[in-house]
């Protein structure tokens, strides 16, 4: 029968004349082209944690910035690193958030404007770091709930000044960050969606029990020990090839 279905979708060989033969013959071809696709998928999906391992490796070489400045490339993407929160790839603090900007903005503004100087409206990562400090002081489901509304559906919007500065100091002390510079908007965002996906997946790269995120809202967060929850856990891995060009882009960026 497997046969009989290989020979509907591989061409007929014409030197064949036998039908039985002809199917046979499909049969193997089939077989051919399976493993060959087997083999290149292999090739291409590398073990999740010797890229995550990888990943660290490459950055681990460029500046650490502790707050925007003018001297940050305009494109790229950026990676957080949180006090206390160490990788056991090489002992050093892990990776605890990714994430690039669109074509309207540019690095130094996704980072100064949106995240460093910023509300949660225009950063889901002060967002998430708010909900887990509220949490962590014993707030209410109710208050981390009236938190996470955009500013027009929260009459009480105005009451977090408090937490959105706990969030600043947060950010300014606890946190370093370090930056690619990646021109191409189309890979950045293919970079980000890659990254975000092998280290959420990692099962070296685990928070602290004492990590600040153990307290965030999203479960996203809680379980992949990143500050990130879209494309958390997405199948969009890096490849081989993908990181001999990021290792080729965190060079450039020397
Ligand atoms: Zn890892």
């Amino acid at each position: 029968m497997r046969s009989s279905f290989f020979s509907i979708y591989i061409p007929l060989r014409t030197d064949i004349n036998s039908d039985i033969n002809a199917k046979v013959s499909n049969y193997k071809l089939a077989q051919d082209l399976g493993i060959y696709f087997l083999r290149l998928r292999v090739v291409n999906r590398m073990d999740v944690a010797e890229a995550c391992k990888q990943i660290h490796e490459i950055l681990d070489v460029l500046l650490r910035w502790y707050k925007p400045s003018n001297s940050l490339p305009t494109n790229g993407i950026y990676f957080f690193y949180e006090e206390g929160e160490l990788s056991a790839h090489n002992g050093k603090q892990r990776i605890v958030r990714v994430g690039t900007h669109g074509q309207s903005r540019t690095l130094k503004q996704r980072l100064g404007n949106d995240h460093y100087n910023g509300n949660r409206e225009g950063s889901v990562f002060r967002k998430h770091l708010g909900t887990a400090l509220l949490k962590r002081t014993g707030a209410p489901d109710t208050r981390i709930s009236e938190w996470r509304k955009k500013r027009k559906k929260s009459p009480h919007w105005k009451e977090f000044e408090g937490t959105e500065r706990e969030v600043d100091e947060t950010l300014r002390s606890r946190f370093f960050f370090r930056v690619i510079d990646i021109d191409n908007v189309d890979e950045r965002q293919m970079f980000e969606e890659k990254i975000i996906a092998t280290i959420s997946a990692c099962p070296v790269c685990r928070p602290s029990e004492k990590w600040l995120g153990n307290f965030a809202w999203s479960e996203k967060v809680r379980r992949s020990g990143i500050w990130n929850s879209n494309f958390v856990y997405s199948h969009a891995r890096l490849t081989e090839k993908d990181l001999m060009r990021l290792k080729q882009l965190a060079y450039e960026t020397l």
